[in-house]
């Protein structure tokens, strides 16, 4: 699933196209794509004639300004990914919505699995959904460390759960939250209330390097390709990852073979010797 630097790097692609442009045209072909809109037939209307403000995103979400006062929400899902393409491109198979500006430009959405998502609100709709109360964002409010050791006392749920839940911090999937605890030394499996405070801020302190580097080169795509970025390249993180998809392979700080393990449902990677 793309997380928070894929999807940033997707909306760095897209801004310098789709910001200052106006809607031209609005194509849906597969109504599952439209399931968040609290009517699907406003989604064409209330895009079609406005002008892009600004392209933004908060955690996994891109979220985009449209004058009106409407913001226009995407969410890629397990499998979503965005083109760029001039007007009038053929379309991949799979290419649900194309966006059209009046710049000659055409924004695909592309999702094999459907599980994304995109929808426009009014502020009052948007209130009501639940990526209204999303944690703050990774990259851009991430909390002092002191503001987070409150909010681990007591709690017996796995850190790597809590790192993955949205209305903590919103950004972090399987993938980053893997290395972001490898890099901070801490084992996913831990209960995040026997963290003490030092762990917490090394924790803390280990998810911007982690998402840069991210950034850095792209994203991760993994082998099934689902994630690409706007002008179909891959991103190139995975080579990169110190834990995720490593199990049996060496630890690149000590040589120690890569675990797996399931926490919470998902898979889980770490190194026995430098996690805690
Ligand atoms: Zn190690």
């Amino acid at each position: 699933m793309p997380e928070l630097p894929e999807v940033e790097t997707v909306r760095r692609s897209l801004a310098p196209v789709l910001e200052g442009a106006t809607i031209s045209g609005v194509d849906v072909d597969h109504p599952r794509m439209l399931r968040r809109q609290p009517r699907p037939r406003d989604f064409r209307d209330r895009l079609l004639g406005r002008l892009i403000e600004s392209v933004g995103r908060h955690g996994k979400f891109l979220i985009i300004d449209v004058d009106g006062d409407l913001t226009w929400v995407i969410h890629l899902g397990m499998s979503g990914r965005m083109g760029l393409e001039p007007s009038g491109a053929d379309r991949v198979p799979h290419t649900h919505v194309v966006i059209e500006t009046d710049q000659g430009r055409e924004m695909h959405f592309i999702d094999p699995r459907t599980f994304g998502f995109t929808a426009v609100y009014t502020p009052e709709e948007f209130e009501e959904q639940p990526f209204a109360r999303l944690g703050p964002d990774a990259l851009n409010q991430l909390p002092r460390y002191t503001r987070l050791v409150p909010r681990l006392e007591g709690r017996t749920i796995a850190i790597k759960s809590l790192l993955l839940n949205q209305y903590f911090i919103a950004g972090l999937g399987n993938i980053y939250a893997d290395e972001v605890l490898h890099r901070s030394h801490i084992r996913p499996g831990r209960s995040a209330g026997t963290l003490d405070r030092e762990e917490i801020r090394s924790l803390r302190n280990a998810i911007t390097p982690v998402l840069r580097a991210g950034l850095r080169w792209g994203g991760t795509s993994l082998s099934d390709l689902a994630y690409l970025l706007p002008d179909g390249r891959a991103g190139d993180y995975l080579q990169r990852l110190r834990v995720y998809g490593r199990a049996g392979e060496p630890c690149r700080r000590d040589g120690t073979p890569i675990e797996r393990s399931v926490i919470g449902g998902r898979s889980s990677f770490w190194c026995p010797t430098c996690q805690r």
